[in-house]
């Protein structure tokens, strides 16, 4: 059965070409090819959502032989290169099948029991490297919401862990591989300080009485009828940048913008 975590993901909104091409995700994508060690010849990009990596890679590094893969049918249905419908948790590949595989904005999505059987099933199946992309240092519950039906409040983009040096240092080393580096990719979030004083002071953070912000509730199966994809693209969480109505609307007309700068971080393992 299909739980209401994985049907939050199978929201096409979250795919469609465009999602995650914006001028940070771009640059976060081309670091993350230039990252690439040199002897890479064959690569899986497990979690690959619309295939966006794939596609830049295939331009850029022709050599490299890569298969996309990730759960969503309605995901996959965007990619364009080679790729294959599995499971993050049992990956429907052989062990030591890749050179390199990539794992990019996904990990701080996986549910607590099957974390440990991520990782293991990234290690699995990677010959030499994985390389692992994060948001760095997030602050997860600036961007929560409540469901209407079950009250529970959860991130909205169900970032479900923050990542911090020591978290990326450890990540793989119960798994046999060692960390090698990482590298942080800024990104800049607009912010309408009046609107961001006004969701702090509305929601306390925890309480958020606003509008439900998420296609499903992955608590209770809730699902809204109304939802729009826009400022919850599952990679930037620039909450405060959308919308335009009421007081919110006003709000950004009367007050100053800043940008609060935010950062992913990517970091390459290697097989000991
Ligand atoms: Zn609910």
């Amino acid at each position: 059965m299909q739980s209401f975590e994985q049907k939050y993901y199978e929201t096409a909104e979250f795919w469609k070409e465009g999602m995650v091409e914006d001028e940070a995700n771009t640059r976060r994508l081309n670091s993350s090819i230039a990252i690439l060690p040199s002897d890479t010849k064959t690569l899986a990009d497990i979690g690959c959502g619309n295939g966006v990596f794939a596609k830049m890679l295939q331009q850029q590094r022709p050599d490299i032989d890569t298969l996309s893969v990730d759960r969503s049918e309605t995901a996959l249905k965007y990619v364009k290169t080679k790729s294959k419908v599995g499971d993050i948790v049992a990956l429907p590949l052989e062990d030591k099948t890749f050179d390199c595989v990539t794992c990019f904005e996904v990990l701080e999505h996986i549910p607590y029991p099957v974390y440990d059987t991520v990782l293991n099933e990234l290690t699995r199946i990677s010959k030499k490297y994985v390389i692992i992309s994060v948001p760095y240092q997030e602050k997860t519950e600036y961007n929560v919401t409540k469901c209407p039906a079950c009250h529970a409040v959860f991130n909205i983009v169900l970032h479900l862990r923050n990542y911090f040096d020591k978290d990326m240092q450890e990540l793989l080393s119960k798994f046999g591989f060692r960390f090698v580096k990482q590298q942080l990719i800024e990104k800049k979030n607009k912010v309408y300080l009046g609107v961001d004083w006004y969701i702090r002071f509305r929601s306390g953070y925890l309480r958020n009485k606003g509008k439900f912000r998420s296609p499903i509730c992955p608590v209770c199966g809730f699902e809204n009828p109304s939802f729009n994809a826009t400022g919850t693209d599952p990679v930037n969480n620039n909450h405060t940048t959308a919308g335009g109505g009421g007081i919110k609307g006003l709000l950004k007309k009367i007050w100053p913008t800043k940008y609060r700068t935010g950062h992913w971080v990517i970091a390459v393992y290697e097989r000991i």
